[in-house]
């Protein structure tokens, strides 16, 4: 059986010993664009459009040798694989934002590190998911729940505003000075399509 021939890495991206080529681009990740398995129990039909942004985004970027620092999905830590659809106004609450700081902590001081050298690395932004209470920039879901959940009041409206975990990420850069924007899977594809 003949061994598959390996592709031949871009030179221009090899790390050297010394001098000044190797730079890497670097795309920030919510978690689940990279791990779909996080995302809360629906019907994924209705999230089409997302995953063929989301799948482009991807290929784009092992296409074009961009690095993925994906962040961790502060809901399926919190309230795993069974939890139901929330709104952002249910995450508001003083142990949610406390422990999306905490683990954002980690991920923050890699960014720090990365953006500490822009010789070497290229912070191209974090990547959001719009809509959602947590990872949304621009667009987050809202509604006043509480209560038993066949008494929920009716559906979500979107809104425009970051979710809470996106918020608490903003806060942490803007507090270090770090200056990284947070971007949509559209803008980032955009991005992408013109390095
Ligand atoms: S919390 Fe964020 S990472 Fe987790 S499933 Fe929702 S949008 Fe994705």
């Amino acid at each position: 059986m003949t061994e598959p021939e390996c592709a031949t890495y871009p030179a221009y991206l090899r790390r050297v010993k010394s001098g000044g080529t190797g730079m890497k681009d670097i795309l920030v990740v919510s978690h689940c664009i990279l791990n779909t398995a996080s995302k809360v129990f629906q019907d994924e039909s209705e999230l089409e459009e997302e995953y063929i942004l989301r799948d482009r985004l991807l290929e784009l970027a092992v296409g074009k040798h961009v690095q993925l620092l994906q962040l961790p999905c502060p809901e399926f830590i919190l309230y795993g694989s069974r939890r139901w659809g929330h709104v952002r106004d249910q995450f508001m609450h003083p142990h949610f934002r406390r422990a999306s700081r905490e683990m954002l902590r980690p991920v923050i001081d890699q960014i720090e590190e990365y953006s500490s050298y822009p010789d070497d690395y290229r912070l191209i932004g974090v990547v959001s998911v719009e809509g959602s209470p947590s990872c949304g920039m621009h667009l987050t879901c809202r509604a006043d729940w509480r209560g038993e959940i066949e008494e929920k009041p009716g559906p979500p409206i979107m809104e425009e505003g970051p979710g809470v975990f996106m918020e608490i990420l903003s806060e942490e850069l803007t507090d270090r000075s770090i200056h990284v924007p947070v971007i949509t899977m559209e803008d980032a594809t955009g991005i992408l399509e013109k390095l």
